[in-house]
Parts: structure tokens; C-alpha cells; sequence
């Protein structure tokens, strides 16, 4: 028996407004894409100053995907230094901005502008990807902030409701006990999450020793790179279906939603155009190899975004999907964060989520690179938080998890990198403030 198509076709269709009785097509698609990319450059050239400015000597006339390559690249320096330059509208009808502050210590927030009808494009989304995984019916735990209208949270829970759901917004997991407390009290048997904050409710154990054993449907993870250590867990832990979400706040917070071939991210493709790119020449990579996405927003009003650089990484998965979709598929994301060692030598979050949360006794940590004493030396403070007691034994594994990252290691023997832990017995999760995101903290250069 065949799976499920994703339940984003049906919905892109729709949204192309194809009359034809058959299904959707590749050069539907393409079609739509070229004309909604003309529209939004006809749009920025009229109304932004910054495109004005960029596009300045250009002839923005597209008639193929080739001639779009002429346009330079936006990138998110862009979004810190000129975010009012961008709009297209006047400021009285936005309805809501969003503050990204960067992950170092020092640098401006990234800013980004939203209309309704910006928003109204987000719920959509939400309403018809979570079809996917849910039913009318479900209840749907929403552990994402959700409090303020137009938060993820919110625009989420309104797309459930379309869907004939709900969504109990409950925000982000700060006490795993009273949130599986509620999950039972609420009849809830769908979870969208951050993939550590779920896997805090997998690992907790009551009074008794014992996991606490929960109806599930499926779980949605999003806003972090996942980790397959934690999606195998959890789908372990509670029999259920677990999907990836990929997306930004760029992109208008929903990028692309996995079906149930689990193989890669369908694309929202009625509202982004997706491009990968070597990033070093800037030119397309070829079909199905590894690059820099760059995304177009297609249906945006108050502040497009033309070959945005996204600054992950992925590629486009060649052949038909299980689900039988003409909708392209992109490969699960690496994560966004890099922090450099060398000049070429960089870590990210994945390389310790890969090692770390095979370990079951972890629940959550930190990663803070500082400046050593020496010069060209860097500190790795690892906090790591701990289901159960602190004990050499459970020390001894993190040590030896993270000499399985490879360029960790050779940063140790060769002294440019000096690793100080720190462990913590607790049955909470590491709260952070403003931001969701678990990145590296690097804090070099900033004494
Ligand atoms: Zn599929």
C-alpha cells in the first residue's frame, strides 16, 4: 500500500489556480514561479529603496529562471542595516515586526516586516501542511511561544482551528512534569515542539522511576536542526509518527513540511522559490548536490526577499518521492550555526546533538566557546544537564561523546582547544532567554 501524498500538493494547486482537471505539473509550478517572481521585482523596484538602490543599472525583465540569476544576492547584513529600506508598504500597514538577534554577543538584530495578509499566508500554510499529520479532532500541544497574536504559536493554533483542531498554545517547556501532566489532563495526542524540549517529556521519569506513557499520534519538530538520535527516541517512546519542519522567520516562519516517506522537506512552493548554490562561486550547484539555500518570496507584500541567503545548507533530493508528489524534496537541513576554529575548521550544534544525545542520561546543554590565555587558543565550556545523578561514570561518557567529533579532538591534542564540563543533575531543561534556538554560544573576542 502507497502513502499518503503530502498535503501540500493539493493546497499548491489550489493556490496555482490551475484549470486543468489533472494533477499538478512541474511546468505549473515553474510557470506560477516566474510570474510571481516578475511581480514581487516589479513591486521592490517601485516601492523599496533598497531594491531601488541594488537593482540600479540592472534590467530586472525576467522571462526564464536563467535570466533571474543576474540579480544580485540579498543576505541577512542586509536585514540588519537597512530593514526599513526593504518595505514596500507604508509602515501603518504592518501588523507585525519581528527582532532576530544574532547569535554572537555583539552585532545588530536582523529585523523583519509582516502585513496581515503576510500572516494570513503563515496560517495558511500551517492549516494545510499540518494536515499532514493531524485529524479533525486532534488536540495539538503547541510547545512554541504563542502568547502575543502573530507569534508562531498563534498563527499556528489558527491553523489548526481551520483544519478542524486544537491547538492548546502552551509555550515553551520550562517544567516537564506539569506539561505531561496537562498533556493528560488536555487529551492531547499531537506535539509540535523543540526537538530537545520533546525529548525532556520522553526522558522524564515520575517518582517511581518510571516514563510516562502517552497516547501520541505524531509529533511535529521544528525551529532546530533535528537530530535522528532524538526523532528515533521519540518515536520509540511513544509509537508515533515523527516529522520535520523546515523554516524561518525570512520565509515567513513555514519553509517545508516531510511527508510520510520521511525523506527530506516538501517545499511551500506557491510562496517560495528555492535555489542552491555553491556558496563560494554563487552560481547554481548541479541537480541534487550540496549547497547554500537561497530562497525568493513569491506572494509577500511588505517585505519581499529576492535570492535571500539563507546560510543553510542542503540540496535539492533527486527522483520521485514515496508519496508520489510532484513537489521537489530538500534534504533535512545541517545546522545554520558555525563557529570557526580555523579558517576553514567549523563546528555547529549538530556535531554535539549527534554525539551527546545518544547518550539517554542528557537531557539538555550548553556549548560557550570563550578565549583561552594562550593566543589562538579557545575555550569549549560544555553545561550539560543531566536526567539523573552526577557521577564519574556519566562524566566520563560526555568526555568520550565529544572525542567523536572529530575536529574537537584534534583541537585538544594539538592545543588550540582546551574542553572545561560542567554537569548538572536536573529534570528541567536549560531555559534561554528571547531565543528558542540551542546555537553555540561564542563568546571570543568579546573581553
Ligand atoms: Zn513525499
Amino acid at each position: 500500500m502507497g502513502i499518503a501524498t503530502t498535503s501540500l500538493e493539493p493546497w499548491i494547486k489550489s493556490k496555482i489556480g490551475t484549470d486543468s482537471s489533472g494533477g499538478l505539473t512541474r511546468k505549473q509550478i515553474e510557470d506560477h514561479q516566474l510570474t510571481k517572481i516578475q511581480e514581487t521585482i516589479n513591486l521592490v523596484t517601485s516601492q523599496s529603496r533598497f531594491y531601488k538602490r541594488l537593482y540600479s543599472g540592472i534590467d530586472c525583465k525576467i522571462a526564464s529562471f536563467q535570466d533571474f540569476l543576474k540579480l544580485p544576492f540579498t543576505t541577512p547584513e542586509d536585514l540588519k542595516n537597512n530593514p526599513m529600506d526593504f518595505l514596500c508598504v507604508s509602515q501603518n500597514d504592518i501588523s507585525r515586526i519581528v527582532t532576530l538577534q544574532s547569535s554572537g554577543t555583539t552585532g545588530k538584530p536582523k529585523r523583519l516586516f509582516f502585513t496581515e495578509a503576510d500572516q494570513e499566508l503563515t496560517i495558511d500554510f500551517f492549516h494545510h501542511g499540518m494536515l499532514t499529520l493531524i485529524r479533525p479532532k486532534d488536540r495539538v500541544l503547541i510547545m512554541l511561544p504563542g502568547e502575543i497574536p502573530g507569534s508562531v504559536g498563534d498563527l499556528l493554533r489558527l491553523g489548526l482551528e481551520r483544519a478542524g483542531a486544537t491547538g492548546v498554545v502552551h509555550g515553551l517547556v520550562t517544567d516537564p512534569e506539569a506539561t505531561l501532566e496537562q498533556i493528560k489532563r488536555e487529551n492531547i495526542n499531537v506535539l509540535v515542539g523543540i526537538p530537545t524540549q520533546v525529548l525532556s517529556l520522553a526522558r522524564f521519569k515520575d517518582s517511581k522511576g518510571l516514563s510516562v506513557s502517552l497516547n501520541m499520534r505524531s509529533v511535529l519538530l521544528s525551529t532546530d536542526y533535528v537530530p535522528l538520535a532524538i526523532v528515533q527516541e521519540l518515536e520509540r517512546a511513544w509509537s508515533c509518527k515523527v516529522f520535520n519542519h523546515y523554516g524561518m522567520t525570512e520565509m515567513g516562519l513555514g519553509g517545508g513540511l516531510e511527508c510520510e516517506g520521511f525523506c527530506g522537506y516538501h517545499l511551500r512552493e506557491a510562496d517560495l522559490y528555492f535555489e542552491i548554490i555553491d556558496p563560494t562561486s554563487e552560481r547554481p550547484v548541479l541537480e541534487g548536490q550540496s549547497g547554500e539555500v537561497v530562497i525568493t518570496t513569491l506572494t509577500r507584500s511588505a517585505m519581499p526577499l529576492i535570492r535571500y541567503r539563507t546560510g543553510d545548507r542542503s540540496r535539492f533530493i533527486p527522483g520521485l518521492c514515496a508519496c508520489n508528489t510532484v513537489l521537489k524534496r530538500l534534504d533535512l537541513i545541517k545546522s545554520r550555526d558555525r563557529v570557526y576554529l580555523t579558517q576553514t575548521d567549523y563546528l555547529t550544534m549538530a556535531d554535539f546533538d549527534e554525539v551527546l544525545f545518544e547518550l539517554d542520561d542528557i537531557l539538555d546543554f550548553q556549548v560557550t566557546l570563550t578565549d583561552g590565555m594562550q593566543e589562538n587558543e579557545n575555550y569549549l565550556q560544555l553545561d550539560v544537564q543531566l536526567k539523573g545523578h552526577v557521577t564519574w561514570e556519566a562524566k566520563r561518557n560526555v568526555i568520550q561523546a565529544l572525542d567523536k567529533i572529530t575536529l574537537v579532538k584534534d583541537a585538544k591534542q594539538n592545543g588550540s582547544l582546551r574542553a572545561f564540563f560542567y554537569l548538572e543533575a536536573g529534570s528541567g531543561v536549560i531555559s534561554r532567554k528571547g531565543t528558542a534556538k540551542r546555537q553555540i554560544q561564542d563568546k571570543r573576542g568579546s573581553a
